[in-house]
């Protein structure tokens, strides 16, 4: 069918536009947006609003604002050799639904400083196809020196430090995780990551053991209540010894908390997963259901960036970087060292302060009253 360019026309072609509304000038950020919005609201669902506009930056703004509010942007007529007017076809789409209740565990952001992460090393007994820090057998261990968490963790302390969280890798692959642990949970409440897969035998199992249940909390990963979710994602296997690592750390004493990893079309699996959590005595409070974030080994997930996440200080044995799920990501690198730990959230302090200038700057207050 040919694109009719006059309402005559579009009655005769059956494009009949339900509503027309003239722009003149306006663009899309002095009130074009409003009242097309207005005028969405008054045609049905799938009715065309053919839009009149004689400004240029209309043809480059109104397809996104078309494609965020459910809408279709048909065509567009140039009526002058390139220099406009214009005409755009926009048809109505279904009305935006209401944002689902999350599957994922919501979270307030903590004040910057109060919490640190550190990576204790970089391999792990796991290949995880999500694995944002891209662990692996063959990984690059990367061990943190105990001395460097030592240090970071009196420094974090003495200004205001709460809570250190220690992650990899599969920490207890650390040859010196209990000395790292003793020098850092003796001065902060650590919350420790780990797959629970390999500390049942031998000198791990004697790390464990020696960990102070008062000051470490254990945080064990597990993505389904059944095996085949957590296998599928981690390996044959494992969600069995997993389940074997949460009991035994909660035989010993631990407190324990549990984390899943989920893609967005398997979220439904986090209701089984809460059934059996319930069953096995884990607090509500202690599960957290995360999605996948887009990083490392991740092709897709959650897109970081430092628009999109709060900080959350990391360090590595080579850095510094904004989020624990970034240490991949060579734009979200804070510093080139893991000390000192005041320079490395003085920067995060200063992107903070012009995001928030940025953004007070973008639309002002006009009071008048
Ligand atoms: S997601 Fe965790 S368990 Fe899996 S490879 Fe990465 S560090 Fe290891």
């Amino acid at each position: 069918m040919t694109r009719p360019s006059t309402k005559e026309q579009y009655d005769a072609t059956g494009w009949a536009p339900a509503a027309e509304f003239d722009g003149g000038d306006m663009d899309c950020g002095s009130g074009l947006l409003l009242s097309i919005t207005s005028a969405m609201r008054r045609i049905g669902e799938g009715e065309i609003l053919l839009l009149h506009t004689r400004e240029p930056s209309v043809l480059a703004d109104l397809p996104a604002w078309a494609r965020l509010a459910g809408h279709e942007l048909l065509d567009v007529l140039d009526n002058g050799g390139g220099r406009g007017p214009w005409q755009l076809s926009i048809r109505r789409g279904s009305p935006l639904p209401p944002a689902p209740r999350s599957t994922f565990t919501e979270g307030a952001a903590v004040p910057l400083g109060s919490r640190l992460w550190l990576y204790s090393n970089f391999h792990c007994n796991l290949a995880c196809g999500y694995c944002c820090a891209e662990s692996s057998p063959k990984a690059a261990a990367r061990l943190m020196p105990v001395e460097v968490a030592a240090a970071a963790t009196r420094e974090f302390v003495a200004q205001g430090g709460r809570e250190l969280l220690v992650t990899g890798g599969e920490p207890f692959m650390h040859p010196q995780l209990g000395a790292l642990l003793a020098e850092t949970a003796s001065q902060v409440p650590v919350t420790l990551l780990t797959n629970a897969m390999v500390f049942d035998r031998g000198a791990r199992r004697e790390t464990l053991g020696a960990l102070d249940r008062e000051s470490v909390t254990l945080q064990v990963s597990l993505d389904s209540a059944e095996p085949g979710l957590h296998d599928r994602q981690r390996g044959a296997g494992s969600h069995a010894k997993a389940m074997a690592g949460i009991r035994l750390a909660r035989e010993l004493g631990f407190r324990v908390r549990v984390a899943a990893t989920l893609r967005p079309e398997d979220a439904a699996n986090a209701a089984a997963l809460h059934v059996a959590l319930d069953a096995i005595g884990i607090d509500r409070d202690d599960r957290v259901i995360r999605p996948v974030a887009e990083e490392g080994f991740a092709g897709e997930g959650v897109h970081i960036s430092l628009d999109t996440v709060e900080p959350e200080p990391t360090l590595t044995v080579d850095g510094a970087w904004w989020h624990p799920v970034a240490v991949t990501n060579s734009h979200l690198k804070v510093a080139d060292t893991p000390l000192p730990v005041a320079q490395v959230l003085d920067v995060m302090r200063d992107v903070l302060a012009v995001q928030a200038a940025g953004s007070s700057q973008g639309r002002a207050v006009f009071r008048c009253t």
